[in-house]
Formats: structure tokens, C-alpha cells, sequence
């Protein structure tokens, strides 16, 4: 049977001979993060963590742009949804996120005009339909979406939709990964890094982070071959001891990324400090509107200045997305936490390394 070009990479053949080649390869314990939260939920949907030797320990990074979210952030969308000027507008993963006080979901219940949209571009649609309205558009994105949240912020100004802004969570993926490597009590002999990510930023946003810390390093799919191939990979250069940085997912990304897309980031965004959920602040790993985009960014029309809230007693999530805790290691893991009932964001985001471990265990 001919296979088409996508099935190629889903093949179960294939998949086996690459199982096999890890097996024959492995032979000694390592710790592999997957820094984004698509490969944790494709890993736990394949079933790849039964299929490799015991040697080898899958762990969830930083990369799902929800479960890092600072409480903060969370509150600062519930002020806005109280307000009665305003429609927030938000994606869905956000909307049981719990705050301090309430969630959007809650907030929602109690009459607030919060609504789900899938595109940045639902939300300038709605602001032109809603001139009397302020809309805002509650920005959670890694360098996979922040261009379009660029583009429509461009949008926003070309045709003068001034009732339209974006609170922005934005973040990047590299200085997380440089915060993780100075964290006490990190061990990782390889990162899985995001292939989507990679397609904007290319294979060189990671070379200073592989130069100064020499960790094995693949970019890789979401195919079970690509993953499967990106541990194979790991294990390699782990039993050969030459560290690489390397791109295994070259049909989608080039060395160079795509320029274009960052240029239209760089335009509207700058670099700032940003807040993580359990990882503290780190230097240049937000993105904030540049100046000449002021009259867009919620936080200033509405002077909101959020101060630093506590996370959830008792939630693990900061130490999970670092890969020194397991969900099930966490005290409220299936207790007090579930996704009726979610304690931290790692429960609620479909990429939560606590709602794929609930999804998929047992
Ligand atoms: S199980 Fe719930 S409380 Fe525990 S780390 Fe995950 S999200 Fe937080």
C-alpha cells in the first residue's frame, strides 16, 4: 500500500523500527523534556512514554503559554470582565483558568461579556461591530501566535479600530529554557523543542542556549515519527557524548525561521521581564506593545497595574512545567484538582501536563 505524505510520519511500521533503534541504543537512564505542551499532549495520545525503555523519563516543560500564565495576568482579565464597557474576548483554553478570586468562566456565569473566539481576528470583527464597546483580546502566546496578534494589531491601526486592544501575556520560548538550565535541581540530557515555535524563530533562536549549556537538543513534529526520531536522536548523541543542536522537522523549518513574521512581531512588540507561573520573573521573556502601539494595550487604557498575586496553596504546576515534579506527584493531583474542578492551569489548558496525565493514566 502506498502511503500519502502525511500518513508516512504516523506509520506504525516505522514507529516500530524507531522504538527498536532507541532500545538497541539506550543504555543508560535519561531525562528528556518536551518543552511544549502539543508534544506533551501528542506524546501522551500516541502512548510514546509505554513504548520506550524505562531508562528513559519524559518530562513536561514551560512551553504550554496557559499553564505559565501568572496569577496576575489571570486577575487583571477578570477586572477587565467586570467592567461594563468592556467584551473581553479571549480563547477557550483560558476561560477555567482560576484567578485569585474568580475565572473568566465564572465571571461569564455572572453576566460578564466575556466570549470565545478562535482568531485574534474574531476579536477586531466583534470591535467593529461593538463601536460603543471597548473589545479586548487577552493576548497568551508563545512565538507561534504572537505575529498574528502583531498583524492584527497592525490591522487595528491601518483602519482605525481604536476600541480594540490586547492585554498581552505574551512570552518566549528561549529564556525560559536559559532560567531552567540556572534552576537548582534541574536535570535534563535533552530538550524535545517545539517545531512550531522553530518555524518562526529557525534553528538559531536556540544556538546561545545550546553553546553556553552543550545540552542535546533536537527540534522535531508532532507526528508519533517525529517524536519517536527526536528521542532516538536524544539518545544518540546522549551514548556518544557530542551534544547537537538539530533540526529533525526540516518540512516546516528552516535554519532562519521566518523572518517575516518576525519582523511584523518586532514591529508592534518589544522585550520586557515577564512573570511565570512558578518560575519567578525572567529577564526579556515577555512582550509588550511598543510605544507607538500604546492606544492597543488594555493594561494601558485602563491603568491596570497588577500586583503580584499568590499562586494556588498547594499547586505544583511551576514545579511540574520545571521537570522536577510529576502531576501525580502533586497532593491535589485527582483530589481537590480535576478538569471539572481545576486548582492550577496545567489542569485546564488541553496542553497541561496535569490534563493529559488525568486524560491518558490509567
Ligand atoms: S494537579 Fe492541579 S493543583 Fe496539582 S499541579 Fe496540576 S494543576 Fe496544580
Amino acid at each position: 500500500m502506498n502511503l500519502t505524505y502525511n500518513q508516512v510520519f504516523k506509520d506504525p511500521e516505522i514507529s516500530k523500527a524507531l522504538v527498536a533503534r532507541i532500545r538497541e541504543k539506550n543504555t543508560r537512564p535519561l531525562r528528556l523534556m518536551e518543552v511544549c505542551g502539543t508534544h506533551t499532549m501528542a506524546i501522551f495520545r500516541y502512548g510514546i512514554r509505554s513504548v520506550l525503555p524505562e531508562t528513559i523519563t519524559l518530562l513536561s516543560g514551560p512551553g504550554c503559554p496557559v499553564c505559565v500564565i501568572a496569577q496576575k495576568d489571570i486577575d487583571a482579565y477578570v477586572m477587565l470582565a467586570r467592567r461594563p464597557d468592556v467584551i473581553l474576548t479571549t480563547f477557550g483554553d483560558l476561560m477555567k483558568v482560576p484567578g485569585s478570586v474568580s475565572s473568566l468562566a465564572g465571571e461569564k456565569a455572572k453576566g460578564a461579556d466575556v466570549r470565545m473566539v478562535y482568531s485574534i481576528f474574531d476579536a477586531l470583527a466583534i470591535a467593529k461591530e461593538n463601536p460603543d464597546k471597548a473589545v479586548v483580546f487577552c493576548a497568551v502566546g508563545f512565538e507561534t501566535t504572537i505575529p498574528t496578534i502583531a498583524g492584527a494589531v497592525l490591522t487595528a491601526q491601518t483602519q482605525g479600530i481604536d476600541n480594540f486592544s490586547i492585554y498581552s501575556a505574551n512570552k518566549l520560548t528561549p529564556p525560559a529554557l536559559a532560567a531552567l538550565m540556572k534552576t537548582a535541581g534541574v536535570e535534563i540530557d535533552g530538550f524535545i523543542l517545539p517545531g512550531h515555535v522553530a518555524v518562526i524563530t529557525g534553528l538559531d533562536a536556540f544556538y546561545p542556549i545550546f553553546e553556553k549549556y552543550r545540552i542535546p537538543s533536537v527540534v522535531t513534529g508532532f507526528e508519533p515519527m517525529d517524536i519517536l526520531n527526536a528521542v532516538l536522536k536524544l539518545v544518540e548523541q546522549n551514548e556518544s557524548k557530542i551534544p547537537r543542536l538539530v533540526n529533525a522537522y526540516p518540512r516546516a523549518v528552516a535554519d532562519a525561521g521566518n523572518p517575516k513574521a518576525r519582523a511584523i512581531m518586532d514591529q508592534v512588540f518589544e522585550t520586557a521581564d515577564a512573570l511565570w507561573r512558578g518560575i519567578g520573573h525572567i529577564p526579556d521573556s515577555g512582550m509588550v506593545l511598543r510605544e507607538s502601539f500604546y492606544k492597543f494595550d488594555a493594561a494601558k487604557k485602563f491603568e491596570l497595574s497588577m500586583p503580584d498575586t499568590r499562586e494556588p496553596a498547594g499547586c505544583d504546576c511551576g514545579r511540574i512545567l520545571m521537570g522536577l515534579k510529576r502531576p501525580d506527584q502533586c497532593r491535589l493531583y485527582k483530589k481537590n484538582c480535576t478538569p471539572m474542578h481545576p486548582v492550577g492551569p496545567c489542569m485546564v489548558s488541553s496542553e497541561g501536563a496535569c490534563a493529559a496525565f488525568y486524560k491518558y493514566s490509567g
